[in-house]
């Protein structure tokens, strides 16, 4: 029998199925030879990366082999979801490695933002995840912020080693890495993308004339965000595009907000105080008794709670509920990984809860801002 064939970029198994996933290349070009996936096939020839994904397992085989080589690690994160794209693990894998960590997406942020306090809260809640990192860029691959910043950085603590790229998918790590293959390498040279020898790496290596590399990992799937889970028209709704604009409710207890039919926030209680909303505009608000609310639920997802639509919503997991007692005096998020937070001006305490398709990452956290 013939034995499956292998990308001669960068070794991955080659497979026609799953054009997102490692080794898609399409039936016509298995056919070429030397055969190339199509990750390696748009490297080479246009110099464009696009995202592949992994599970989790997966993705922690391809990391552990980081920690084998001298490597700079950039660990690119959202700032939208931030506790849901960070890899917590990623210490483990790659070994004394310097890691630079680049938020992204830093344009969803309402234009008038302390940056510095941005960048110290990320340094806190990174730090409380189990990461050390040697610097924290905050940029905006959308507006092409930051990155001369980032770039600065990769020069200071590169030290002749190689770039690997990792990070969660819809981050912005193909954006990335496109922008370093063209500040990094010599346009008017055919970039050629080659395998480390004797190695089946399943990343895409892309020489730089210095002589070193970047390397493009997959991205990794967290079933824990809400990204991962909706439908692709969905994704378009609850991932905002543009600034937050934070919708404040003076709410009191015995009081819920449904996001459409994303989730729902149930304000249980304590005194009249007000709730700021940070969820993509697109996402339609409903306020109504907390009494009220499962029967509300129950009767009009999928129409007057949407999007999701009735079809979709099927394909969630059921609803579970999260409670969270808000303590006196502090500054909190409930955060949704994928979905946004809401900021609880704890001036005088709170009781709430959140319901949200069960397997989310939610919790409280320090308020971002
Ligand atoms: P990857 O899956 O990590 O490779 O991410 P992509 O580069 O494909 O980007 C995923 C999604 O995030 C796309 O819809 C991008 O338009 C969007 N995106 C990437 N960078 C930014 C950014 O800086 N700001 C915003 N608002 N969206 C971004």
């Amino acid at each position: 029998a013939k034995g499956a064939l292998s990308c001669s970029g960068c070794g991955i198994q080659l497979q026609s199925e799953q054009q997102d996933k490692p080794g898609y290349t399409p039936v016509q070009a298995l056919e070429k030879d030397p055969v190339i996936c199509q990750r390696c096939f748009r490297i080479k020839n246009y110099n464009e990366s696009s995202s592949v994904t992994v599970e989790q397992d997966e993705f922690l085989r391809l990391l552990s082999q980081i920690g084998e080589r001298q490597a700079l690690v950039i660990h690119i994160v959202d700032i939208f979801d931030l506790q849901g794209s960070v890899i917590s693990g990623l210490k483990r894998f790659v070994g004394n490695n310097p890691v630079l960590l680049a938020v992204n997406k830093t344009d969803l942020l309402p234009k008038v933002t302390n940056w510095n306090k941005v960048k110290n809260w990320v340094q806190k809640e990174v730090k409380e995840l189990g990461l050390k990192v040697e610097d924290i860029i905050l940029c905006s691959a959308k507006q092409s912020s930051g990155f001369d910043r980032l770039l600065d950085a990769v020069a200071t603590h590169r030290d002749n080693r190689d770039v690997y790229v990792v990070g969660a998918t819809n981050v912005g790590k193909s954006t990335l890495i496109n922008r370093l293959i063209h500040d990094y390498s010599d346009l008017d040279q055919e970039l050629t993308v080659s395998r480390y020898p004797g190695t089946t790496l399943d990343m895409v290596h892309i020489p730089l004339d210095d002589g070193g590399s970047i390397i493009d990992t997959p991205g990794i799937m967290y079933a824990s965000r809400y990204s991962e889970l909706v439908s692709p028209e969905d994704l378009s709704i609850i991932m905002p595009d543009k600034p937050l604009k934070p919708v404040v409710y003076q709410l009191n207890e015995g009081q819920s907000i449904f996001f459409g039919g994303f989730g729902r926030f149930d304000f249980i209680k304590g005194d009249r105080q007000s709730f700021t909303c940070f969820v993509s505009g697109r996402i339609p608000f409903h306020r109504t008794k907390l009494e009220r609310a499962d029967e509300l639920f129950a009767t009009h997802a999928g129409e007057m709670l949407a999007p999701p639509s009735r079809e979709n919503l099927t394909k969630l997991p059921e609803w579970t509920r999260h409670e969270f007692r808000i303590a006196k005096g502090s500054r909190s998020d409930v955060f949704i990984s994928g979905l946004g937070w809401i900021k609880i001006n704890g001036d005088t305490g709170a009781v709430v809860a959140v319901h949200v398709p069960k397997g989310l990452k939610v919790m409280v956290r320090p308020s971002l801002i």
